[in-house]
Parts: structure tokens; C-alpha cells; sequence
């Protein structure tokens, strides 16, 4: 196996060079702020080594890769009974396109689109006031990371709520067909919140660890079946970059999840997660450089699902 960390150096040196790096995400007014010359990334390895280059301890905002960790949540509240609210499809649009919502009675394609968030933010309220299902994801998400540090940026909670008309409408829409079992705005509430978990790429990659390691938390904690963890990865490889999931699968060739503050979490089953920052991003919204580097990484270790 080449040099784990010699690999990961020569990447953020690349990195720090290019000048093709995207655009940062400005629809949400707080992460129009971001330093768009950032890179960093790490490693989580199962044997419980974390290696990291870079920016790898700044904080950013992780945006719609909490979805990964409030769909594990919500399965293990409502195990598949969620399937009949979200679908498991790739569904080759936008993140935040209501088209297919029309079509198909209001179930959103899949988990990690934002319709099928809000649904799944709705599963995680039954029972709760938003503010306890808040506590509860961000709990989940220092659990599987073993770290208590990780917090909400409530600017940044605060400033999607501000802006977020089209997640509105979505909620609304899904509402009239009966896809939401709360008010809109608290669904919408938890919403805006887990996406606006703040966590820098070593706590990132330790949080998604369990995705690689049969479902065991970098804790050490059995949070979930080794078939869960390979279903949630599944469709992570599927649907986890939007309308560029076959893409990011055609070049990378590992489940993993974006969002549009520039971070992507990867699993690599058997060896460990990879989470990777930079908050330039391309057409569909997932990081530019962020994805360069992982096409990098994975062809030099070898790491591609789809074999050697
Ligand atoms: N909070 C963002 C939104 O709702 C998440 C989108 C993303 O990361 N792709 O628009």
C-alpha cells in the first residue's frame, strides 16, 4: 500500500495550486463568506488511525451531508416503514428541484435530495419538540464522531431560514399531499439546523467512519447493522452527488455524500472514510476540487468499489 500520508501531502500541495476551484455557494448569504482558496482532507482509517493534510482542522459548514446522519437516525427510529415516505432513486435532478415531486405523489426520489431530507427531518420530530430533535441529531453526530466539540452554526441556520423560499415551498408541497406529518416550518426547522453542523475534515471522516467499519463508531460503538451501513453507502453511491452522482461514480468509484459547502464524505468499506473540504463548487454543487482530489486518491490507493 503507497504511503498513506506522502499521498495526502502531495494532494493539498496540488491543491493549493489550481486555479479552476469553482464557485462558492452565495444562495445561502452566510457561506458566500467562505475563503474560497481552502483545501484540506482526511483519513479515518478502521484501524483507528486519522491521517490529514491541508486545512484539515478548519471548521465548515457541512451542509447536506448531515442527511447521511439524519437518515441513519431516522432508520433506526422508523427502520424501512421510511421507504414508503422517500424512494431509493437517483433522481438526476437538482438537490433542491420540486419537478419529480408532482409525478410521484409527493415521495421524494431519495433520502439526500431536500425534499427527501425535510421528509426524513420530519420522521425525527414524532414525539419531539424541534428543538429536542435538534439536541438529538447533533448528540448522533458527537456519538459516531466521539467528540463532544461538534456544534450548529446558528448564523448559518439562521441565514438558510432567512433565504431558503425554495425548501419552503417543497415542505408546502409535500405538506398538501399529506408527505409531512408536522407543520412545514418545523420540519423545515430541523432542516436548516442539521445543516448547519459545523465540523472540520478529521471529525467529518471519524463521524462517518461507521459507514466503513460494518457499522462500528469511532467510539467503538455498534451504531448500526453491517447491513445498514451498506445500504446507506449504497445509496450514497447513488444519489449522493445530485445530478452528478453517475459522474462523481465514473471518476471516484466510492459512496459518498456532498454538500454545498464544499465537503464530500467518502466510505471506502473495509478501510475507512475520507472526508475532504473546499468550498468552491461546479455546476451541480458538489466541490470542485473536492472531487479532483478523491479521483486522485482513490486511483492511487486503489480505493474504487468497482475493484483494481
Ligand atoms: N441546506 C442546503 C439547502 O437546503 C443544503 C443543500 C446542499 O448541501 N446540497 O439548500
Amino acid at each position: 500500500m503507497p504511503d498513506l500520508q506522502g499521498v495526502l501531502d502531495e494532494i493539498a500541495a496540488e491543491m493549493a495550486v489550481q486555479t479552476d476551484r469553482g464557485a462558492v455557494a452565495d444562495y445561502i448569504p452566510e457561506l458566500a463568506t467562505v475563503d474560497p482558496n481552502r483545501f484540506g482532507i482526511a483519513v479515518a482509517l478502521v484501524d483507528g488511525r486519522v491521517l490529514s493534510a491541508g486545512d484539515a482542522q478548519d471548521i465548515f459548514s457541512i451542509q447536506s451531508i448531515s442527511k447521511v446522519f439524519t437518515l441513519t437516525l431516522a432508520l433506526g427510529k422508523v427502520g424501512d416503514g421510511l421507504w414508503r415516505r422517500v424512494g431509493r432513486e437517483p433522481s438526476g435532478n437538482p438537490f433542491n428541484s420540486i419537478v419529480q415531486l408532482e409525478y410521484e405523489a409527493a415521495v421524494p426520489r431519495n433520502p439526500f435530495i431536500n425534499a427527501g431530507a425535510i421528509v426524513v427531518a420530519d420522521t425525527l420530530l414524532a414525539g419531539y419538540q424541534p428543538r429536542e430533535a435538534i439536541g438529538e441529531i447533533l448528540r448522533f453526530v458527537q456519538f459516531l464522531a466521539d467528540d463532544d466539540s461538534i456544534v450548529i452554526d446558528h448564523m448559518v441556520a439562521a441565514s438558510e431560514r432567512a433565504t431558503g423560499f425554495r425548501n419552503v415551498a417543497l415542505a408546502n408541497y409535500m405538506k398538501s399531499f399529506g408527505n409531512l406529518d408536522h407543520a412545514p416550518e418545523l420540519a423545515l426547522g430541523v432542516y436548516f439546523h442539521h445543516c448547519a453542523i459545523a465540523m472540520n475534515c478529521c471529525q467529518l471522516a471519524l463521524a462517518g467512519r461507521f459507514l466503513a467499519d460494518r457499522g462500528r463508531s469511532a467510539g467503538g460503538h455498534s451504531v448500526v447493522s453491517a447491513e445498514r451501513a451498506r445500504r446507506i453507502s449504497a445509496l450514497m453511491l447513488t444519489c449522493g452527488h445530485y445530478d452528478g452522482s453517475g459522474d462523481f461514480a465514473f471518476r471516484v468509484g466510492i459512496p459518498a455524500k456532498s454538500g454545498v459547502g464544499g465537503g464530500i464524505l467518502g466510505t471506502v468499506p473495509g478501510v475507512g472514510s475520507v472526508a475532504v473540504w473546499s468550498p468552491g463548487l461546479n455546476r451541480q454543487g458538489n466541490s470542485q476540487l473536492g472531487m479532483l482530489a478523491l479521483e486522485k486518491l482513490a486511483r492511487v490507493m486503489n480505493w474504487s468499489v468497482f475493484g483494481s
